[in-house]
């Protein structure tokens, strides 16, 4: 029988993407699959910590062996930041991308130094064991916005070794070198050698 893993997000892009490269040995199930609508909390300060929240959230209310992520952009130029405050780096209740990357694209203004990672973590619970794996991409912040694919601060971000933004590369190119790809398949080859 197929062990069931719980993947504590209800986005479907992310959903399809680690369930690409899990295969067919475990059956992924999203929050809406196992009825829930709670609005998980998310009040860590470092991705580790959030990722640890959500995870432990899932794990003691449904006991489900289950995993969560947190993704920050992490700026060298200005000690780290926005990093777990990506989503709500303009303020507000968060997700207004436009408005992040402005804000960011201000704070950097004129400076050289634009280095920046994408950073994501995740946190896996299994049988009550906890894990962590993180994935790391590299690049720097652009000046001016470039590219309409992917989201977030994707069209300011240039990953090391390209010369395009993450939204000009496009998903295929993007979903290869994603520091969330690399932490999935980290998750995966785990999950694989315990099977
Ligand atoms: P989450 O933890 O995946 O929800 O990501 C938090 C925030 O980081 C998002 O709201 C985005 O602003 C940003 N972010 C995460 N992943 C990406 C990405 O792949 N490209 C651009 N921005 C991202």
């Amino acid at each position: 029988m197929k062990s069931k893993l719980v993947f504590a997000t209800n986005n479907a892009h992310k959903l399809e993407e680690v369930s690409q490269i899990l295969g067919d040995n475990i059956e992924l199930l999203s929050l809406k699959n196992i009825d829930c609508n709670d609005d998980i909390p998310e009040t860590a300060d470092t991705l580790e910590g959030n990722a640890l929240l959500k995870a432990r959230y899932i794990y003691d209310k449904y006991n489900v062996n289950c995993f969560a992520d947190d993704t920050g952009l992490e700026v060298e130029a200005l000690n780290g930041a926005p990093g777990v405050y990506s989503a709500r780096y303009a303020g507000g209740e968060g997700h207004d991308s436009e408005a992040n990357m402005n804000k960011l694209l201000a704070e950097l203004k004129g400076n050289v130094h634009r280095n920046a990672q994408f950073r994501t973590v995740i946190a896996l619970i299994i049988d009550a064991k906890e894990y962590l794996f993180e994935g790391i991409v590299e690049g720097s912040i652009i000046t001016d916005k470039k590219g309409t694919a992917g989201f977030g601060y994707d069209p300011i971000f240039i990953p090391e070794g390209y010369d395009k933004t993450f939204a000009e590369l496009g998903n295929e190119v993007k979903n290869t070198i994603s520091h969330r790809a690399r932490a999935v398949h980290k998750l995966c080859k785990f999950l694989n050698s315990i099977q």
